[in-house]
């Protein structure tokens, strides 16, 4: 009888998909083989795109206090341009949260840094800061285990 593989998000520019907000990717092959070593079967999930933001598209980041804060409604999205996407943003960071609710994912890797995706570093301010992105803020709070990857690992094999 064969095992179905366990259902895991990530963020789709670990996998190569060019949807960086440069339109590049964070292709990383050893969390691929990671995935595999562990029977691991990943569901790529970009929350930006899905938010409904294009591709390239403006740097963005948190504005004051942190995603936890934007979640409740305290604190925005904001490009370099001061346009306001905090709408986009929530709006990805609930399709995740709805993906892995379809798909009864219960863990997330996920890209290190970024206003949605960072796990431990995000950016608020402009700046690099401890704390989550908000997608990675909103999978934790429905119990998902969010883990960081920085990328662009080559492969191990
Ligand atoms: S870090 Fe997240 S939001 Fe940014 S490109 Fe990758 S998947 Fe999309």
């Amino acid at each position: 009888m064969t095992s179905h593989p366990r259902q895991v998000l990530v963020s789709a520019c670990l996998l190569g998909r060019e949807c960086r907000y440069d339109g590049r990717h964070n292709h990383d092959r050893a969390l691929e083989d990671e995935l595999r070593a562990r029977g691991e079967q990943a569901v790529p999930f970009c929350p930006e795109e899905a938010g409904g933001l294009p591709t390239p598209r403006p740097a963005a980041w948190i504005e004051a206090v942190g995603a936890e804060a934007v979640l409740d409604g305290a604190d925005r999205l904001i490009t370099a341009q001061d346009e306001d996407v905090t709408e986009a943003f929530l709006l990805g960071a609930s399709l995740a949260a709805e993906e892995c609710r379809t798909h009864q994912i219960t863990r997330a890797y996920l890209k290190e840094r970024s206003p949605s995706c960072g796990v431990c570093c995000t950016h608020v301010g402009g700046q690099a800061v401890e704390g989550p992105g908000v997608t990675a803020a909103r999978l934790a709070r429905q119990g998902v285990e969010v883990i960081g990857i920085e990328g662009r690992r080559s492969s191990k094999t």
